[in-house]
């Protein structure tokens, strides 16, 4: 199974708009992050998790050339707001399978009524087959299996997913204990750490790492990163063994 990191920024991106900020001034390329969101594909299969502001970009630059499913964490616009550039997939392929929370499913249909509209729709709107995810029922994408983990984004739930022995999770704060049996014994963990500063909704640096050592994954990736975390070179110095700061376009084999 290979994993691309599509984008690895948080909500605003990096460089932020009109930002003088160092970070935002690097010529780095790892400083340089889209709205988070990964390509999972095997054999013949290929699955997006989230599908934010910059689809089209990440679809263009990682040569994706099919999309069999796109899987929602949750509905923040980050994360959901791409939905209309899968156009382009739907004239190659048809309907696109939409897996979500039902919570999900129905605020994108609030948002998004024209790609959901059964009677008058424009021709060559996105065209969707939803598929509710329900917490502690895992189901078939492809060949595999992915299993929902219900973790909390302040007050919000947002679904993680795994996927054999790949681990993916993204704006999270808290996960609760009932959880935690389905991460073990990860291959790769992916998870959000925003920044070293503390943040309501997000794991900070210390949080992600206390996780991580209660997990023990093999690896590690941490996404969903803040500007004023810093420099991905001075950052990746810090961590510990087995623990990398992911970037965009990075592809990593399980
Ligand atoms: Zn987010």
């Amino acid at each position: 199974m290979k994993v691309y990191f599509l984008g690895t920024g948080t909500s605003q991106g990096i460089p932020v708009i009109g930002s003088n900020h160092p970070v935002c001034k690097s010529i780095d390329f790892k400083d340089k992050r889209l709205r988070v969101s990964v390509w999972i594909s095997w054999d013949e299969h290929s699955y997006v998790i989230d599908c934010g502001p910059d689809f089209r970009q990440q679809m263009l630059a990682s040569n994706c050339q099919k999309v069999d499913g796109i899987l929602f964490t949750h509905e923040h616009a980050d994360h959901t707001s791409g939905l209309d550039d899968i156009r382009p997939f739907n004239f190659k392929q048809g309907e696109i399978p939409i897996y979500a929370h039902h919570r999900v499913i129905n605020n994108l249909k609030e948002r998004f009524d024209y790609i959901f509209r059964t009677e008058n729709r424009y021709p060559g709107a996105p065209s969707v087959k939803t598929i509710a995810v329900v917490n502690n029922e895992p189901f078939q994408i492809g060949s595999k299996v992915a299993i929902p983990v219900n973790v909390m984004h302040g007050d919000l739930q947002v679904f993680g997913y795994r996927i054999d022995d790949f681990a993916y999770l993204t704006d999270v704060k808290t996960i609760d204990e009932s959880e935690i049996h389905k991460l073990k014994g990860l291959k790769v963990l992916v998870i959000n750490a925003l920044r070293e500063e503390q943040h309501f909704s997000h794991l900070n640096l210390e949080e992600a790492l206390d996780l991580i050592a209660l997990l023990k994954p093999e690896k590690t990736y941490l996404t969903h990163i803040s500007h004023v975390f810093g420099f991905h070179e001075e950052v990746q110095k810090k961590l510990p063994e087995n623990v990398f700061l992911a970037y965009d376009n990075l592809e990593i084999t399980l």
